[in-house]
């Protein structure tokens, strides 16, 4: 029986000796073979001295003894190639040099307790010898001899790999991999931590929910690694944007959320929403292609609009809704008719599958003057969503979710037919021929077969492709222009007429503009709105028409609603106008009679006959 020093392994006592109590118990370890053993048994049929010594020499954790003072009296190599001190150094070397400063406490405790005859287990960090730290797990076992403690052995085993493993699991429970921000998981336990503190102090949280209006658009025409770079630039921009306390989470695709601590004020966190719009609504240039960026954000106030993680982000998530029903770029408090209302995303893709099928999307029409005859030249069909308890939906809320839930081919073939239809209807009424403009998404213009669509429409209710104006916004046509311009020259073989609509909003080149086969460009409305009294807009305008005219294409003005803007655009030359000034988007039957008495408006006859 070995009694002193390593290698004895002397805690473990014969069954039944007066001991410190510390008997080994354990399961053999052929599997077939399940009875109970006990160490002493196995010490003395296999092991004897010349086996631990075997252990000790070639244990892969590092196995040391200590002194009662605490000092080192024997090491094996591994421990030494553990520490970075060969054996001969480690050997009268006190233990806790062997700890990390701050470890230094924990490691005196573990050695005293584990001299009192208690097995110990810790985490420490073990200082190298050359100052490097590594993290490792401390066993330390009383050492007894002559049935008192002798000292204490340790086992000291490298973790630090494993710590990383751990670290690293946890990191990917509670991140996104691809934009390194916190994930729902995170966040949701940040928002329970810090309800708890405002409870606490009185204080209170705003959760923001945003998502970016069109992501879906451009990921599918720009492909996945471009609306993946996206997806880290906006999440760069809430990084920055926010302040050190608040924590930015990725929800899951385009969805992030922001949780605001220490809110004295709901004011704070609409100046704060406002001021993310700002930051995230900037162009971003994606490998030389420039894509524009919009977010609508909603926001919950605890403890006002929520008790619970769960209940806040779903009603910020309510709110975002409603900003995105107020436009693009918006942001909404959440209010308590919005749950009444419960727009959330499943009710809303619903409804909207059903709209087509029950007939509750409608065409409401606005007109276009041609400045140079004072004549009616064209109607622009824009869609609208009769919704039963909703009364009017405007298509900002929901031709974005046309888009993503797949259902925009038919909904924008849907348009074509009846827009064709009324054409139809009103021309057989006798109204002199007008053209007649219909937006189309782009996820329309990429899809096959989509010339066909247009043909049959147009065949449909026998009018002649001249008859039909496609309009695609600047944004999506820059998006990707080669897939694009593909599908608009077959389409302009068919000869409808193509107008880039919102022009001003992208940022298109001309270079980019003389390579797609369109004939109309249509200013946006925010460059018409301040004329001629702004004189930025002013020259924005004048220049855009000069162009469009050396690139012989028409120019439209859009969101006209005052005379000063009219004499402007027509002493610059601009072609046709559209705007409230000569009336809203109106319902076939209104349009009806607007037609009939335009001319106590000053405009031409529309009318034929
Ligand atoms: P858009 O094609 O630029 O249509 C003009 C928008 O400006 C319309 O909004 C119209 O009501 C509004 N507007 C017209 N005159 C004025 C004015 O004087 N002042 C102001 N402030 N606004 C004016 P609406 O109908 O809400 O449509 C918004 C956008 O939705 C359209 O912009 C178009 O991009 C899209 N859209 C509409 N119908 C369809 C459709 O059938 N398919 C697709 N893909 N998109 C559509
Ligand atoms: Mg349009
Ligand atoms: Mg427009």
């Amino acid at each position: 029986m070995p009694r002193r020093g390593w290698p004895g392994i002397a805690y473990i006592q014969p069954v039944g000796t007066r001991s410190s109590g510390i008997r080994c118990r354990g399961r053999a370890a052929d599997p077939g073979h399940h009875q109970q053993y006990d160490c002493t048994k196995l010490q003395s049929e296999a092991l004897n001295r010349r086996n631990f010594n075997t252990l000790f020499w070639h244990h892969p954790d590092g196995v040391f003894s200590l002194s009662p003072g605490g000092r080192i009296t024997a090491a094996n190599p591994a421990l030494a190639v553990l520490t970075g001190y060969g054996i001969e150094a480690l050997l009268t070397r006190p233990a806790v040099s062997l700890a990390a400063a701050a470890d230094v406490p924990e490691l005196r405790r573990a050695f005293r307790q584990a001299l009192a005859g208690a097995p110990q287990t810790r985490d420490l960090n073990c200082l190298r010898a050359d100052s490097t730290q590594v993290e490792v797990q401390l066993t330390l076992l009383p050492q007894i001899a002559d049935d008192r403690i002798a000292g204490v052995h340790g086992i000291m085993r490298d973790v630090s790999q494993r710590r990383r493993d751990e670290r690293r699991i946890v990191y990917l429970a509670n991140h996104d991999p691809l934009t390194g921000l916190p994930n729902r998981n995170l966040l949701q336990d940040r928002m329970q931590h810090a309800i708890e503190q405002a409870h606490r102090h009185r204080t209170r949280l705003g959760v923001l929910f945003m998502d970016l209006n069109r992501f879906k658009v451009i990921n599918d025409s720009l492909g996945h690694d471009k609306g993946d770079q996206l997806l880290g630039v906006v999440a760069d921009r809430l990084r920055k944007a926010v302040r050190e306390a608040d924590t930015v989470a990725r929800l899951g695709g385009d969805d992030f959320g922001v949780l605001m601590e220490d809110v004295k004020h709901a004011d704070q966190v609409r100046l704060f929403a406002t001021g993310l719009l700002e930051a995230i609504c900037k162009p971003v240039d994606l490998d030389g292609q420039t894509v524009s960026v919009s977010t609508s954000i909603g926001a919950a106030m605890y403890p006002d609009d929520g008790a619970d993680p769960g209940a806040l982000l779903k009603h910020a998530d309510l709110a975002m809704y409603a900003a995105k029903d107020a436009g693009l770029g918006q942001f909404r408090f959440y209010e308590a008719e919005m749950n009444v209302r419960a727009l959330s995303q499943l009710w809303r893709e619903h409804g909207l599958r059903r709209a087509i099928a029950d007939g509750e999307l409608v065409l409401h029409y606005q007109p276009r003057l041609d400045l140079a005859t004072n004549r009616l030249v064209a109607v622009e069909a824009l869609v609208r969503w009769e919704h039963p308890e909703r009364g009017l939906i405007y298509p900002a809320s929901f031709i974005e979710l046309a888009e993503e839930i797949g259902i925009i081919g038919s909904l924008g073939e849907w348009v074509l037919q009846s827009a064709c239809r009324q054409i139809r209807a009103w021309r057989d009424l006798g109204l002199h021929p007008i053209k007649v403009s219909v937006n189309v998404s782009p996820l329309q213009l990429y899809s096959e077969g989509f010339c066909d669509v247009v043909a049959r429409a147009l065949a449909q209710s026998s009018l002649e492709p001249g008859t039909l104006e496609l309009e695609i916004t600047e944004n999506s046509l820059m998006e990707n222009i080669d897939t694009i311009s593909i599908g608009l020259d077959a389409l302009r073989r068919l000869g409808v007429g193509m107008s880039i609509d919102d022009f001003g909003t992208g940022y298109s080149s001309l270079s980019y503009l003389k390579r797609l086969p369109i004939d109309t460009l249509k200013i946006d409305k925010s460059f018409i709105k301040d004329i001629p009294g702004d004189e930025d807009d002013a020259a924005i305008v004048r220049a855009t028409i000069a162009m469009a005219h050396s690139m012989q294409l028409r120019v439209v003005a859009e969101g006209v609603t005052t005379f000063d803007q009219v004499w402007m655009l027509k002493a610059e030359g601009c072609d046709e106008i559209q705007g409230y000034l000569l009336c809203q988007p109106l319902a076939p039957a209104e349009m009806e009679s607007y037609f009939r008495t335009c001319a106590l408006r000053g405009i031409q006859y529309a009318w034929a006959h």
